[in-house]
């Protein structure tokens, strides 16, 4: 076996034991682009090897996609088919873990207009709503990972031919994903070793705010008295540890719905429904964005944020320090998966249930009424750099540094 298969069969085994933590006599359900058959065979084989019952692939590819967007009349964006749904729903019943493979392609929908997409991304948000939530309050076990495809290679490496493109892209990944060590399961048991550190220093701190300057950014964000900061993975219903992003260097939690304030400035571009928003920045007043500009996509932007009144406010504040496997890569990868866990993002959109206590027993009511938000949306977007510094406001008022330059002074 060549090297690369070597890699691709670790690969398949991060995910499926990291990743899913498939369990003896589960379901798997996997969605996968036809660009990431390679690792998906492998990773049906791995799961059976390990116990699955019986793992199930729903394929996507990116030409069917487009052709979708370019040609099919707008009322094939207006309904999303209700036996997709069901499967979903009777695959959750069953406790299948779910696994996603996809191939980015950031610019596949760039000349399809911003409205077609935002219309089929609200539609099927609507219809997935209680499955998404269901998955979202960590029920079953789900997780994420990425495979190239040609046009993500190009953008990236453009200067190289496809092949030679693919292939560094390749590398890339399986060292981002720690697919490269020797033993990349202890690898990763490490890692969450790690970030568990920081998780007991800022659960035990319980901040009631963080304060954060850097270059167009000067933000506080208040954090409800209840809020967790969680990180390397989560727990299921029934306790089993799994890593829902492949890579993962966040700590995160939820803020305060009424409790942001200030300006912040994007520092990565943000690829939303495969079409690019840069530069942009959001004013936020009692939690609410009541200004944003974007030198490019000002129209997706503004769509997004149109979704619906939790869209307007945050859901997510994560922690990455600048200095992270990925970052260290100095690429941007156009993809908010890897992105985000190469700098301090903050999430437009419904929080994490798990972010707060006893917040996966809360239906969307409670949650309003404990003022956290929920949305039909959840959109990352980078605002971290090695200029970022971050205080954390204890109970009693206190400052107390937490990032300074980028990086964590803890
Ligand atoms: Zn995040
Ligand atoms: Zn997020």
């Amino acid at each position: 076996m060549d090297s690369f298969e070597k890699n691709l069969e670790k690969y398949a085994e991060i995910a499926v034991i990291i990743g899913v933590n498939i369990q003896k006599g589960q379901e798997l359900a996997i969605n996968a682009s036809l660009d990431s058959a390679c690792l998906v065979r492998k990773i049906v084989e791995k799961a059976y090897k390990v116990g699955a019952k019986n793992v199930m692939v729903q394929w996507t590819d990116d030409e069917v996609t487009l052709s979708k967007y370019k040609y099919a009349p707008d009322e094939a964006f207006e309904k999303f088919p209700k036996w997709k749904v069901g499967s979903y729903e009777e695959m959750l019943n069953n406790g299948a873990a779910f696994l996603n493979v996809t191939s980015p392609n950031p610019d596949l929908l760039s000349d399809i207009s911003p409205e077609r997409i935002a219309n089929w991304r609200k539609t099927s948000a609507i219809a997935m709503n209680n499955v998404r939530n269901q998955i979202m309050s960590d029920k079953v076990s789900w997780s994420s990972v990425i495979t190239p495809s040609k046009d993500w290679a190009k953008k990236l490496f453009p200067e190289l031919n496809e092949k030679e493109g693919i292939n560094k892209l390749w590398e890339y990944i399986f060292k981002i994903t720690r697919t490269d060590l020797d033993d990349p399961i202890k690898a990763w048991k490490e890692h969450k070793t790690n970030i568990n550190k920081k998780l007991e220093y800022l659960n035990n701190k319980k901040y009631k705010r963080l304060i954060y300057k850097s270059e167009g950014t000067d933000l506080t964000i208040d954090l409800p008295s209840a809020h967790v900061w969680i990180g390397g993975g989560s727990t299921t219903q029934d306790g089993i540890f799994f890593v829902p992003n492949i890579p993962t260097e966040e700590v995160f939690t939820a803020p305060l719905r009424d409790g942001v304030n200030g300006t912040v400035k994007s520092t990565m571009p943000l690829n939303y429904g495969s079409s690019l928003i840069e530069n942009f920045s959001f004013t936020f007043k009692d939690g609410k964005v009541i200004d944003f500009s974007a030198e490019k996509g000002y129209e997706t932007l503004k769509k997004l944020l149109e979704t619906d009144e939790g869209a307007l406010h945050l859901g997510e504040v994560a922690l990455v320090p600048n200095n992270s496997p990925i970052s260290n890569t100095g690429i941007v990868f156009y993809n908010t998966m890897y992105d985000e866990n190469a700098s301090c993002h903050l999430a437009l959109g419904n929080i994490y249930p798990s972010c707060v206590k006893d917040g996966t027993k809360m239906n969307r009511e409670d949650l309003k009424k404990n003022n956290l938000n929920t949305s039909l949306i959840h959109v990352d977007f980078m605002m971290g750099s090695s200029k970022l510094d971050i205080d954390g406001e204890t109970e009693d008022g206190k400052l107390e540094p937490v990032f300074r330059n980028g990086n964590w002074t803890v």
